[in-house]
């Protein structure tokens, strides 16, 4: 069955990004985590992500913040001993390059948060917080979203000076590229980018009032799903929110923070998908993303690297999956209607969440949901 389909699929990936997103690793840290369990999670994380690794070869690794449970708080040594071990779990080869984004357990939700844990964090991952990373003519925006309080604060006012100008060289790339390469007297200086809007990368979710319309096998527990989300705590404000659609016109926003699956669609317009914990202690099934992406559409699926709700042995072990053994095998369709053939017993745990641009259609165990609107 493969045979045939990797044949026909081979082309299409070669001229993709393929990234592997995940999210909330959430490091225990030397306080509040129990030397036992955090043993135990370390150890299924990092047996998850080597063996994706190794089935999966993506070029790239997104971890959309909530690295560390204590980067907020914890000391020089605690910091530096959190840092060595992230750093053997999720060890990698030169093919693979992982990004980092910020989150509010890495440096402290904004009332915590200071130039020295920012720095310190940005040092670890030789990086900036805010930035433009391009692979394959797609621009993927990474978005520091807990400076985003849009009170004046120092680390604030800097993130969204930054954001201001990657938003104008964007605009100025298209303007560029619609205009046959000229450029207008504003857009003098800046720095062009292929001229497609972003997909957007960050730790807390845009606004929404809950997750009371999340569906899906990783969606809030039922009893969850209702409770009020708190601006700038659980989600961004609006404002900020808002700011961020209309300087950037992403074509889809990934974020983390609320541990759950949900799928929502803002203004009508953005979809966006929240990706949950990849820890086992924050929930029984675990996922990552992975994406496959060109200048202009995409394809996701969500993977479960440990199979049903309690995890298989068979990929904590590293062992190969017949089903996974090579990316290519994955089912990949833009046509939105397009029901995915059933996969042979084994493989279900390979791609069970299908989402495509376009109709947003989306497909939960052969069922079919819209996405919630905002
Ligand atoms: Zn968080």
């Amino acid at each position: 069955m493969h045979g045939a389909k990797r044949a026909s699929t081979a082309g299409r990936w070669t001229q993709r990004s393929a990234p592997m997103v995940l999210s909330d690793t959430h490091l225990l840290g030397a306080v509040g985590g129990h030397w036992f369990d955090k043993l135990r999670r370390e150890w299924q994380m990092e047996r998850a992500f080597q063996t994706a690794l190794w089935l999966l070869r993506p070029e790239i690794v997104f971890i959309l913040g909530d690295i560390f449970d204590e980067g907020k708080w914890s000391s020089q040594k605690h910091w530096e001993d959190d840092v060595r071990r992230f750093h053997r779990m999720f060890r990698h080869s030169t093919d693979t390059e992982l990004v980092v984004l910020v989150g509010n357990h890495d440096i402290g939700f904004h009332y915590e948060m200071d130039w020295f844990k920012l720095q310190r964090f940005e040092k670890v991952f030789n990086a900036s917080s805010t930035r433009i990373v391009t692979k394959k003519g797609v621009n993927f925006l990474l978005v520091n979203s807990v400076a985003l309080h849009g009170d004046g604060c120092p680390i604030c006012q800097s993130v969204e000076k930054e954001l201001i100008k990657l938003s104008r060289d964007l605009n100025c790339s298209l303007q560029s590229s619609q205009s046959g390469g000229g450029l207008t007297d504003s857009c003098e200086g800046s720095q062009l980018y292929p001229p497609t809007s972003p997909i957007m990368l960050q730790h807390y979710p845009l606004y929404r009032v809950s997750d009371a319309g999340c569906t899906g096998l990783d969606a809030a527990p039922p009893e969850e799903r209702h409770l009020l989300f708190r601006e700038k705590y659980d989600v961004l404000s609006k404002e900020a929110s808002q700011r961020l659609l209309q300087w950037f016109k992403p074509r889809l926003i990934l974020s983390g923070h609320t541990h759950s699956g949900c799928e929502v669609l803002h203004d009508n317009k953005y979809p966006e998908v929240s990706v949950p914990s990849f820890s086992w202690r924050n929930r029984n099934n675990p996922s990552f993303i992975l994406a496959s992406v060109s200048p202009g559409s995409y394809a996701l699926s969500k993977v479960f690297p440990a199979g049903g709700e309690h995890g298989d042995r068979r990929v904590l072990l590293g062992r190969r999956l017949p089903a996974a053994a090579d990316p290519r095998s994955l089912y990949v369709d833009e046509r939105p209607a397009a029901v995915p053939q059933p996969l042979p017993a084994g493989e279900a745990q390979v791609s069970v969440n299908y989402i495509t641009q376009g109709a947003y259609y989306i497909r939960h165990k052969e069922q079919s949901h819209e996405l919630v609107n905002t």
